[in-house]
């Protein structure tokens, strides 16, 4: 028998798929899907060992997209308190002090909080599903970076993000889009689909639902940047970006690639080509990330 959804509480469920000895169950109310039965905290946990690729240094490149997208969103952030749950290793708090925020974190690794802290920054070291040390309606900003997929039950961090929001503060997060291009052409094997850290999975629809659950309004909902065109990306460490030297990462082909870009008419032909797929993806909400940017409501 089919255990009720995890997020509204619907017992109109239905199995659909394996991976890796996971059951993978979707509400056909709120369209959340979830792993049935996730393995123990011990077991997630030891996979977020400091070798684990969200407390690596370096700003990976969907990290800076996402980052990018912030701050065309919200033109001004000085003097803004902003929050930042699973604040990772806090590159993102950095950026709210360049642009004179006023940033504040949480994060359950004690290695991830602890380098936070040597920075200066304000940083509980608490997991995201406990109550917030944070005192109510503090925060103008929460924002949370490819975060709630890993969480055991998403609701309560939603529940703790409004209760610390100051009345109309604002929600803006990302998650991987389980209704994403990729997703659709690799089935469970695309990237999304990633066990056992990644234990909800959500579309533009799903999220929109578990957001109104939680007192949140949409202003704006996006599925952008195809996992795919990563590798033709000309962001900074990108192949298209002009220092190639800066290594591009994971970029198998990307010496071969270089020797065709450094024609002009190519190059641009390549970029424009991207930003249009990235539209096109978006309009039919098949982006591979969501990016949501929502009130706080009630
Ligand atoms: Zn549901």
């Amino acid at each position: 028998m089919l255990e009720i959804c995890k997020i509204c509480g619907s017992s109109k469920t239905e199995f659909i798929g394996f991976k890796n000895n996971s059951r993978l169950i979707r509400c056909k109310q709120c369209g959340v899907i979830y792993v049935e039965s996730p393995p123990s905290w011990d077991i997630i946990e030891s996979r977020y060992n400091n070798d684990y690729h969200c407390y690596s240094e370096a700003v990976s490149l969907p990290k800076e997209i996402i980052y990018d997208y912030f701050l065309k969103e919200i033109k001004r952030i000085k003097g803004l308190k902003i929050l930042d749950v699973g604040c990772g290793m806090g590159e993102f708090l950095e950026l709210v002090v360049d642009n004179e925020g006023k940033p504040y974190g949480i994060e359950f690794s004690d290695y991830a909080s602890d380098f936070v802290a040597k920075k200066g920054i304000k940083v509980c070291n608490q997991n995201a599903e406990g109550k917030f040390c944070y005192d109510s309606k503090l925060f103008d900003i929460v924002t949370m970076w490819d975060v709630i997929e890993h969480l055991y039950n998403p609701g309560k961090a939603l529940s703790e993000i409004n209760r610390v929001l100051k009345k109309d503060g604002f929600l803006i997060l990302s998650t991987p889009n389980f209704s994403g291009l990729t997703r659709l052409l690799f089935g469970f094997n695309a990237y999304q689909i990633s066990l056992p850290e990644h234990l909800f999975y959500f579309n533009l629809d799903s999220i929109k639902n578990i957001l109104n659950k939680h007192g949140f309004r949409i202003i704006k909902a996006k599925s952008i940047h195809l996992f795919l065109t990563n590798f033709f990306s000309f962001k900074k460490n990108g192949i298209l970006h002009n220092e190639v030297e800066s290594k591009p990462k994971n970029f198998l082909l990307s010496k071969y690639l270089k020797l065709i870009i450094q024609n002009k008419i190519i190059k641009y032909f390549f970029v424009y080509s991207i930003k249009l797929i990235d539209l096109f993806l978006d309009f039919f909400k098949r982006g591979d990330l969501i990016l949501i940017y929502a009130r706080k409501v009630r």
